[in-house]
């Protein structure tokens, strides 16, 4: 174990050993602040409940903890609810971490309605406090390119709202549906495809009315054999009415499988208790798609709760957006996809941004992705190589994109490249696929198959 990794010095039990992730603390230097105000620790929190085992604190996040909440324990601050309970909604609270630059306090100032501000004091410890264009702080602080609408853009690009059929409920496939529960996220992402609804008047979970009428819904379509509980965070919920959901779906005999999306390992890893992994295993085939955007996520915190996640038997996979001047760089893929594997994640999509309502300053070319994808494949594992896809806009669904490795045919001869740019012929005398290509490398050297 490194040293990087510090234990409770309260009265929790000793903590498990983890994976240690290549993490180097940023240089923190703001000014001495003066504490928050929520570091003041309220009556109600001044004894976390236990849980059993907290989750490790490392050395940056605890240099962090003792710097800007120093009457907070590790218990308190390893407590998800501290955590959510004392998130960074305001200019001024993020005043006292970061330097805000003009750009982004107006950005804070001018916001209302949905997608407010939201970081958690854990995931807050991960932002540069000198560099607006940190990627992790561009993905989370407001600047005014949120403001400006370009052609295209829509405040719901993917049209789920017209596939909605009972609230709370996206049916745009026939085997499955969304099950949006909550709009509650602790950490709001600027790009978010939901940013019409999260965050929006006043944070809250689906009525129970509505959550009954959704799971009728379901019961009453037997087309329906895969659920995914999304939202908004749906780990938000606490783990008796998670508990409630995951039993009421998996009761119904035609729903097979069941899939929750969260953000929540990678920005409030306090949030995978021993007691919510107990509720989870309840429910199998359980999955997971866990939002991952760029490798300083992937901290000895974020490393153990994929781990609990894991060893419950949870597949867990990563989807991964596309952001300019974020991960839109093969180095920083490269990164991320290892990082992911050796958290025991596989990479599952890369999303090209969607053209929500101010999101120009996010989205990259589509050519980017490609060069992505083609810098990964055949340069590292298979594993570690996701699906790049564009969600159709207008409800078309993810459409795959791939880099175009057919070159043409020579006579019954499909004539491919490889990744190193080698051309190489497959025997497909019955096949079409390459004949309305003129091949570009025939004078190359062509290998045969046994040498693919
Ligand atoms: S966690 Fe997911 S739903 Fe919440 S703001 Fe981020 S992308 Fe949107």
């Amino acid at each position: 174990m490194k040293n990087d990794m510090l234990h409770s010095d309260s009265d929790e039990p000793p903590e498990r050993s983890i994976h240690i992730i290549d993490f180097k603390p940023f240089r923190q230097s703001t000014p001495q602040l003066p504490p928050l105000r929520s570091c003041i620790p309220s009556r109600s929190s001044a004894k976390p409940r236990r849980h059993g085992p907290r989750l490790t604190i490392s050395e940056r996040a605890n240099t962090f903890r003792k710097r800007f909440y120093p009457g907070i324990t590790i218990s308190e601050w390893n407590d998800w609810r501290w955590q959510n309970r004392n998130r960074v909604r305001s200019a001024e609270d993020l005043a006292r971490i970061i330097h805000l630059s003009d750009d982004e306090r107006e950005a804070i100032a001018r916001h209302v309605g949905s997608l407010p501000v939201g970081i958690p004091p854990y995931y807050a410890s991960l932002l540069d406090p000198d560099n607006p264009e940190q990627p992790i702080r561009r993905t989370v602080v407001p600047v005014s390119g949120e403001y400006i609408r370009a052609p295209g853009e829509a405040d719901d690009p993917l049209g789920e709202d017209d596939d909605s059929p009972v609230p709370g409920l996206v049916h745009r496939y026939p085997d499955r549906v969304l099950f949006l529960i909550t709009n509650f996220c602790s950490t709001y992402c600027r790009y978010c495809t939901r940013s019409r609804l999260v965050g929006a008047a006043g944070e809250r979970s689906l009525k129970k009315s509505d959550i009954e009428r959704a799971i009728d819904y379901i019961a009453a379509t037997p087309t329906v054999r895969d659920v995914l509980i999304s939202g908004g965070d749906p780990l938000s919920l606490d783990d008796d009415r998670l508990d409630f959901i995951l039993g009421r779906l998996r009761a119904i005999p035609h729903v097979e499988f069941l899939r929750i999306g969260s953000k929540q390992p990678a920005v409030m890893p306090q949030r995978i208790t021993p007691s919510l992994v107990r509720v989870l295993k309840k429910y199998h085939p359980l999955w997971m798609s866990l939002h991952f955007t760029h490798p300083d996520e992937l901290t000895p915190e974020v490393a153990e709760a994929c781990t609990r996640l894991a060893d419950a038997g949870v597949p867990l996979g990563s989807q991964t957006v596309l952001l300019k001047g974020v991960n839109d760089d093969v180095p920083t893929m490269k990164r991320l996809v290892h990082g992911l594997l050796k958290v025991r994640v596989k990479p599952y999509y890369l999303y090209q941004c969607d053209p929500i309502s101010g999101s120009s300053h996010f989205r990259t070319t589509v050519d980017k992705g490609l060069e992505i994808i083609r810098g990964l494949r055949g340069y590292t594992t298979g594993y570690a190589v996701p699906s790049y896809v564009i969600d159709g806009p207008g409800g078309g669904g993810k459409i795959p994109l791939l880099p175009d490795y057919v070159l043409g045919r020579d006579g019954d001869d499909l004539l491919l490249t490889n990744y190193e740019g080698k051309v190489f012929r497959y025997p497909d005398p019955h096949g079409s696929l390459g004949r309305d290509k003129r091949p570009r490398h025939s004078r190359r050297r062509v290998k045969t198959p046994s040498c693919v």
